[in-house]
């Protein structure tokens, strides 16, 4: 049996010209980057590609980008690097409800050292409303985080209208594109934005690696001192292969992007309508538009997510509640509680995050086997016996 693998927003697998890129910096192109002969001027000059790469993909320049272990050092380094930067200017900062850990937990921190955060709401398809983000900003704000693409619903947020509203304010703005940057189009100048994360194994490549793309003129205070690598903003040796992986991703997407979107997002599309017309008291959560090109998030009544995704995984097909990162994790996740999702449709939820390789017969069968899953499961369970 084939397994039809749709959780992508959880990672990735690498595709085989990612890994075939990376091979040789493990074993004869080993250098140091920083060393001055040519083993290692081999190695600095792979990552200077990488980097050139990187920078096409989201309309950069190469010296605005600072590779990290991945999305979460990104977001980390973004925003406790910006409010340790700006201490003298204020100890406000602004973000959303539906953020990823990533951003909210480094904002946790941040209040442990005197900074105080506000956390905008969002309606009920997961959309911010700029006009709450100019009023949540102070004169103490000094920083606003607004992710690009949710990572559970999917939603896309109007970023260069929030960031616009920022830098009226004279406030450094930050996104957390680690869901689309390799799967929409992402310009940073069209975005307006300061800084943006980044994280390779969402779009094929490895995992611990990842970017955070810092406009020329922003100041951020470094997380990790040492070395001096990485213009003295992120020390330590660099992780040669993994930013040749990442290089190689990039390059991947920039070709491919157009043709995906589409194609992904009908495949989408099929999706959706075939589970919301298939099951009962089935919903569709994030915005119907404004979303990513590969992500499904139903609501289901009357069955648990988590019985599900059991159940599914035991029929080959791999898919999510909520966000992988908060899988294990009892309770309803945190997003969809934001959008007014009652808790107990909340835990009815499932995500389906398609990729490069799904294809229609995957849709197919998916859309066979769900309400299957769904009828049993509520023939057996006396919370759906006892609605009638
Ligand atoms: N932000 C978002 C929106 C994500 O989906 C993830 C990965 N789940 C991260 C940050 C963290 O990225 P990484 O796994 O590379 O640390």
């Amino acid at each position: 049996m084939k397994r039809i693998y749709l959780d992508h927003a959880a990672t990735t697998p690498t595709h085989p010209a990612v890994v075939k890129a990376m091979l040789p910096y493990f074993m004869d192109s080993f250098g140091n980057p920083s060393s001055v002969h040519s083993t290692g001027l081999e190695a600095r000059e792979a990552v200077a590609q990488a980097r050139d790469s990187i920078a096409r993909l989201i309309g950069s320049r190469p010296d605005e980008i600072v590779f990290t272990s991945g999305g979460t050092e990104a977001d980390n380094m973004a925003i406790k690097g910006l409010a340790y930067a700006n201490r003298g200017k204020g100890n406000h900062i602004v973000i959303t409800s539906i953020e990823h850990h990533a951003v909210t937990e480094t904002c946790t921190s941040l209040k442990d050292q005197g900074f105080e955060v506000t956390y905008v709401p969002v309606d009920s398809e997961g959309m911010v409303d700029p006009d709450d983000v100019k009023r949540a900003i102070t004169s103490k704000t000094v920083l606003v985080s607004v992710m690009h693409g949710n990572n559970e619903i999917g939603t896309i947020e109007p970023i260069s209208e929030v960031a616009r509203i920022a830098r009226d304010r004279g406030v450094s703005f930050h996104t957390d594109a680690v869901q689309t940057v390799g799967h929409i189009p992402v310009s940073v100048d069209e975005l307006g934005v300061d800084l943006l994360a980044i994280s390779a194994h969402k779009l094929y490549g490895p995992k611990g690696i990842g970017a955070l793309y810092v406009r020329a003129g922003t100041r951020i205070a470094p997380l990790i001192h040492g070395g001096g690598q990485e213009h003295g903003r992120r020390a330590g040796t660099e992780n040669v292969p993994a930013i040749v992986g990442l290089g190689k991703a990039a390059e991947i997407a920039r070709n491919e992007i157009a043709n995906e979107v589409t194609a992904i997002a009908s495949l989408r599309d099929r999706l959706i309508q075939g589970l919301l017309e298939r099951i009962n008291g089935a919903r569709l959560n994030g915005h119907p538009l404004h979303r990513l090109p590969n992500n499904v998030n139903v609501s289901i009544e009357s069955v648990e997510g988590e019985a599900v995704a059991s159940s599914l995984d035991l029929e080959g097909i791999a898919v999510s509640t909520g966000s992988a990162c908060s899988s294990g994790e009892r309770g309803a996740s945190h997003v969809l509680l934001a959008t007014g999702l009652p808790a107990e449709l909340a835990r009815g939820s499932l995500r389906l995050t398609l990729g490069r390789d799904t294809t229609d017969r995957d849709i197919e069968r998916v859309l066979e086997v769900v309400p299957r899953i769904v009828s049993r499961l509520r023939a057996s369970s006396p919370l759906a016996r006892g609605r009638g």
